[in-house]
């Protein structure tokens, strides 16, 4: 696999275009939005920047990068040669299904077609194009430079030579691929949602507040962040979306989004990135909003 393009140039698809390019593969970024490929190739510029100066690339290292990239708004001509898709654009089922059919009549037919999607069925996916067995599941995580893990999703009918090669892909990405199987949440949304739902449950019943929470879980179990500010940096909406997939998925009630997750989406309240959730982000600063729901439990 020499050429790959990714599909959706956001803050996803942006450092998975970073990742492969670094690695020497030749790379088209695909968006609707000319902006959002323009603010990927900044981001991307920034990124490599940096690691210039932690000395862990050299400026021609960031050159040679930089001059393996290319974006364009075009999705059919941009994989018209290429060896491997890699979607990452909006997580809306629908949309996903349409670009699916449209990589499926303009990719040649030996690519492989990968989805980054945190909680959409592979397999249904899969199911709209002619070529399931060539269809799978890579999962990054955020901010793909840094995080290690690439969760591989085989679908009901993803063969076992393309997830080979997909494994031995995200190996020379400087990754570490783990199998799954493709079932609602896979492995890593299906532990970590129902923990950040727990949690948010263990606030509207009073059990403690946010900061207490998060500190429980950050001194008492080492995780680097707590759950609750995990949510505002997910995006409380992203959450309460891969709840819904999981309680839908299984049809059991331990996945019902927590109603207070429910209340802060339809407020608007979606953490980081609308500058308030569980925590303010408004200064820079992370301050802990005192809101009545919270107060009166
Ligand atoms: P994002 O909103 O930052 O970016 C999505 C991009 O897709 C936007 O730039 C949008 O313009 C583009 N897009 C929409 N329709 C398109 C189309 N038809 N063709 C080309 N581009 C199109 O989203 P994101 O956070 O980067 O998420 C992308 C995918 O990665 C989703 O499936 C999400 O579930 C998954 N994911 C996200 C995270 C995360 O932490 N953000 C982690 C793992 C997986």
């Amino acid at each position: 696999m020499k050429n790959i393009a990714v599909i959706g140039a956001g803050t996803m698809g942006n450092g998975i275009a970073h990742v492969f390019a670094q690695s020497g593969f030749d790379v088209t970024v695909v968006d609707i939005s000319a902006n959002a490929l323009e603010k990927a190739l900044s981001t991307i510029t920034r990124n490599l920047d940096r690691l210039i100066g932690k000395e862990r690339i050299t400026e021609a290292d960031k050159e040679a990068t930089l001059n393996r990239l290319k974006t364009s708004t075009d999705l059919e001509s941009a994989v018209g040669q290429a060896d491997l898709v890699v979607e990452a654009a909006t997580e809306h089922v629908d949309l996903k299904l349409k670009i699916f059919e449209q990589l499926d009549a303009a990719a040649p037919e030996s690519a492989v077609l990968a989805t980054n999607t945190s909680s959409i069925s592979i397999t249904k996916i899969a199911a709209v194009t002619k070529r399931p067995e060539k269809v799978i599941g890579m999962h990054f995580m955020n901010p793909v430079p840094i995080m290690k893990l690439v969760e591989v999703i085989r679908g009901y009918a993803t063969s076992d030579e393309v997830t080979s090669q997909i494994m031995e892909l995200s190996k020379k990405l400087g990754k570490v691929p783990v199998e799954v199987n493709d079932y609602p949440g896979f492995v890593a949304n299906r532990i970590l949602m129902p923990m950040i739902n727990e949690a948010i449950y263990s606030l509207f019943e009073g059990v403690a507040g946010v900061s207490e929470i998060d500190t429980v879980m950050k001194l008492g179990m080492a995780h680097p962040m707590g759950p609750l500010q995990l949510a505002d940096f997910i995006g409380l909406d992203v959450c309460l979306s891969i709840l819904r997939v999981l309680h839908d998925g299984f049809g059991n009630p331990k996945y019902a989004p927590c109603p207070l997750l429910v209340n802060m989406v339809m407020a608007g309240k979606l953490g980081v990135k609308s500058g308030e959730g569980f925590y303010s982000y408004g200064h820079g600063t992370k301050e802990l909003i005192v809101a009545p729901s919270f107060a009166n439990k």
